[in-house]
């Protein structure tokens, strides 16, 4: 337990949160300032600072239970999509140094922007800096992953994808 340290004294119940989720790794509990409506935070019980110094076996852990009530904010709250956001480090606006998943439940009319908001600040990529970025930023196929039943499958694009990828692609 790192000392005033805010999740960690969550964590340690000294702090009372709404929690929906806790096991020995992992708590998850309602954010006191959502974005929307049932906005949630997983953290790991073992205080980490962000992505870069988390173990991997908590990062799995986080996104088995973000899965878990991303499906259940569908299921009880009727929820229509969800954000996952996760800040590491100042320079991403990071604001409690305790590893924290944001899961945010949308609906199709929650004017929350998050779409416009993006748009406003894309740039746009010359092709040769990003094959050379690319080059740079590369890393080796992590064996584990690539089991079998891990393996993306096939599927059909919907329609509005399909709108997106375009839109996407004229942007750029
Ligand atoms: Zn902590």
């Amino acid at each position: 337990m790192e000392q005033k340290c805010v999740f960690c004294a969550i964590v340690n119940k000294q702090i009372p949160a709404s929690i929906i989720y806790e096991d020995e790794k992992v708590l998850a509990f309602l954010d006191i300032n959502p974005l929307t409506e049932g906005h949630t935070l997983v953290i790991p019980k073992n205080h980490a600072e962000n992505i870069f110094d988390i173990s991997e076996e908590n990062l799995k852990h986080i996104s088995i239970v973000a899965q878990k009530i991303a499906n259940k904010m569908k299921e009880v709250m009727h929820a229509e999509g969800v954000n996952l956001i996760q800040a590491s480090g100042q320079a991403a606006d990071q604001q409690v140094s305790h590893f924290h998943l944001h899961i945010i439940p949308r609906k199709n009319t929650d004017q929350l922007g998050l779409h416009e908001y993006w748009i406003s600040k894309i740039q746009k990529a010359e092709p040769d800096k990003l094959s050379e970025l690319a080059e740079k930023l590369r890393i080796e196929k992590i064996e584990e992953v690539t089991k079998e039943e891990d393996k993306p499958k096939e599927r059909e694009r919907s329609k509005e994808e399909i709108f997106w990828i375009k839109r996407r692609m004229q942007l750029t």
